[in-house]
C-alpha cells in the first residue's frame, strides 16, 4: 500500500539531519516522504535530497514543502530560522512563539496534501492534537536516546538541591555519578513550556529514537518494561548515506572533500584527532587558547572545527599557524566540516565530542573511541552513556552544563592533553577501548543491515502505518 508520511523536523541541525536520514530510510522502504521546513533552512536540507533522489531505486522522490517562517509576528530577527543564527545555541521565547504559530500553515498542508502520517520533533507540541483532527498517527522524533529518557525520567523523580556533591542515579542498570552543574536545566528549572512538550508525546502514537537495541538494551528493555509507549530504534541514521551525501550533510562544508581527503591520506591510520563541538557549540576565547595548547603538546595530528571565533590572533598561541598548520600537523576548519566523510576516514583514531547525540551515534558508528566534552542540554548524560557504559571514551573533566560559553569552565590545555593522550595512546586499556569501539561499529552496521534489529523496527513500524491506513478505509 502507497503510504505518505510528513517530516516535520526542529529548525537545528542536530535535529534536522538526522530526520531528512528517517526521510531518506522511508523513502528507501517505498514510501512517499515529504519535508515540510521553513524559506531560509530549504538551502540547508536541498543539496542532500538532490543527492538522495538521484538514487533510481527510489520509487517517489523526496519532497519538500515550504512554510513561511512568522518573523514579524513572533518578534524574532529576519534570517533566524535556524538555532544556526543565533549567538547562544538557546531556544528563546520567541523562537518558541515562531515554531508554534508554524500550526496553522502546516494544518493548511495537511488539508491539501492529506499524508497518512506525521513524523514531528518533540519541540512541536502541537502535532499529536493536530494528527488526531486529521485521524492520522504523529510519531515522535526527539533526536535523543532511550538512556537520557530513562536517566531524565530517574533524575525528575528526584528531589534534587543544589549542591557540589556528585550523587548516584538511583533505578539505573549502571551506576554512575552526576552533580547538579553538569544537569540541564530541563530537570534543575523544569516550566510549563517542558510540560506542554510532554504532553504532545505522551498523546503521541509512538517515539523513534536514533539508536539501535544493541546498544542500549538494558534502557531499552527498562523503557518498554515500564510503560505502554510504543518505541522504534530505527538507527543509526547516519548509515542511510551514501558516500558522496555524506560531504553535503547538514550544511555547505567550508572545506572542499577532495582538501580534506588528501590531506588524511597523507597520515597514518588511526592517527588522526578529530576535535569538533557540534553545529552549534561555541567556546571563549580563552578556552580555544586551551585547547589549542594542548592538541600542540599532544603531538598528534589533528583537525579541529572552530565555530564563530574571532581573528586567529586573538585565540591561537603565537606562531601556532607556522609551528602546527603550516607543518601540516595540523588543519583548522573555521566553520562546517564534513564530519562524517571524515570520522570514516581510516585517518582518524579518536574524537573530542561536545556528545551531541548525533555524533556520539557518528562516532560510535565509525568505531571511533571518543575524549567527551559536554557542553549543555543533555550532553553530559551522553558522556555517561559513552564514558561509563559503553566504555568507549574518556572524559576530558568538564563540569558545567550551560548554552552560554562564559559560564562553563575553562578546561586547561593539560587536561587535555592528558585525555588525547590516553586515548590516542599504546596501552592496554587503549587497545580494549579501540576493541569496544570497533565491535559497535560492527553492531551498528548490523542493525541497519536488512534483518538488523533497526531494519526490523522499521518493518515493524511501517507495518503498522499500513494497517492504520487500511483501518482508516482509505
Ligand atoms: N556536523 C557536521 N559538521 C560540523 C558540525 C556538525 O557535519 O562542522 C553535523 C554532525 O555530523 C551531526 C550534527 O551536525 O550530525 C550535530 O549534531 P549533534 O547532535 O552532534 O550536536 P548539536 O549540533 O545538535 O549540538
Amino acid at each position: 500500500m502507497d503510504l505518505h508520511i510528513f517530516f516535520l523536523p526542529f529548525l537545528a541541525p542536530g535535529h534536522m539531519i538526522p530526520m531528512i536520514d528517517l526521510a531518506r530510510v522511508f523513502a528507501g522502504r517505498g514510501v512517499r516522504s515529504t519535508i515540510v521546513t521553513t524559506t531560509a533552512n530549504v538551502p540547508l536540507i536541498q543539496p542532500t535530497l538532490d543527492l538522495a533522489n538521484a538514487d533510481d531505486s527510489l520509487s517517489h522522490p523526496i519532497q519538500i514543502l515550504v512554510l513561511s517562517f512568522p518573523s514579524f509576528e513572533s518578534g524574532m530577527p529576519l534570517g533566524h530560522e535556524n538555532l544556526l543564527a543565533f549567538n547562544d545555541p538557546e531556544v528563546t521565547p520567541e523562537f518558541m512563539t515562531a515554531i508554534n504559530m508554524l500550526e496553522a500553515p502546516f494544518r493548511q498542508l495537511l488539508q491539501v496534501h492529506r499524508p497518512d502520517g506525521i513524523v514531528a520533533d518533540i519541540f512541536y507540541a502541537w502535532a499529536s492534537d493536530l494528527a488526531k483532527e486529521f485521524g492520522i498517527p504523529r510519531l515522535v522524533f526527539h533526536g535523543s536516546n532511550t538512556f537520557c529518557t530513562v536517566v531524565s525520567g530517574a533524575l525528575s523523580r528526584l528531589k534534587l538541591h543544589e549542591s557540589e556533591q556528585a550523587f548516584d542515579v538511583p533505578g539505573l542498570p549502571h551506576r554512575f555519578q552526576i552533580t547538579w552543574s553538569q544537569l540541564p536545566e530541563f530537570i534543575t528549572k523544569p516550566d510549563d513550556s517542558m510540560k506542554r512538550l510532554g504532553d504532545g508525546y505522551r498523546t503521541s502514537y509512538g517515539m523513534l529514537v536514533n539508536s539501535f537495541y544493541e546498544l542500549e538494551s538494558d534502557y531499552i528493555d527498562l523503557v518498554k518494561k515500564g510503560s505502554e509507549t510504543k518505541l522504534w530504534h530505527v538507527g543509526p541514521l547516519s548509515l542511510s548515506q551514501q558516500a558522496e551525501e555524506k560531504a553535503a550533510r547538514g550544511n555547505a562544508a567550508s572545506i572542499s572533500s577532495d582538501d580534506c581527503l588528501t590531506w588524511l591520506d597523507s597520515k597514518k591510520p588511526r592517527s588522526v584527532l578529530y576535535v569538533c563541538f557540534g553545529s552549534l557549540g561555541q567556546c571563549t576565547t580563552r578556552q580555544l587558547h586551551e585547547i589549542a595548547l594542548g592538541l600542540e603538546a599532544s603531538d598528534h595530528p589533528f583537525i579541529w572545527v572552530v565555530r564563530n571565533a574571532g581573528e586567529p590572533s586573538e585565540w591561537l598561541p603565537e606562531r601556532f599557524e607556522e609551528r602546527v598548520i603550516g607543518e601540516g600537523k595540523g588543519l583548522l576548519i573555521r566553520g562546517w566540516a564534513p564530519q562524517l566523510l571524515i570520522l570514516n576516514h581510516e585517518a582518524v583514531g579518536g574524537f573530542v565530542t561536545h556528545c551531541g547525540w548525533n555524533s556520539c551515534l557518528e562516532g560510535v558508528s565509525a568505531g571511533v573511541p571518543m575524549v567527551t566534552w559536554p557542553l549543555f542540554a543533555e550532553q553530559f548524560f551522553n558522556e555517561k552513556l559513552v564514558v561509563e557504559v559503553l566504555r568507549v571514551g574518556i572524559a576530558v573533566g568538564a563540569t558545567v552544563c550551560s548554552h552560554h560559553k562564559e559560564k562553563r569552565a575553562v578546561v586547561k590545555g593539560e587536561a587535555i592533553k592528558k585525555a588525547v593522550d590516553e586515548l590516542m595512546g599504546s596501552g592496554e586499556e587503549a587497545g580494549s577501548r579501540r576493541k569496544r569501539a570497533g565491535k559497535l561499529k560492527e553492531l551498528a552496521n548490523e542493525a541497519v543491515a536488512e534483518g538488523g534489529s533497526s531494519h526490523m523496527d522499521v518493518s515493524c513500524l511501517l507495518d503498522d502505518m499500513v494497517n492504520l491506513k487500511a483501518s482508516r478505509g482509505i
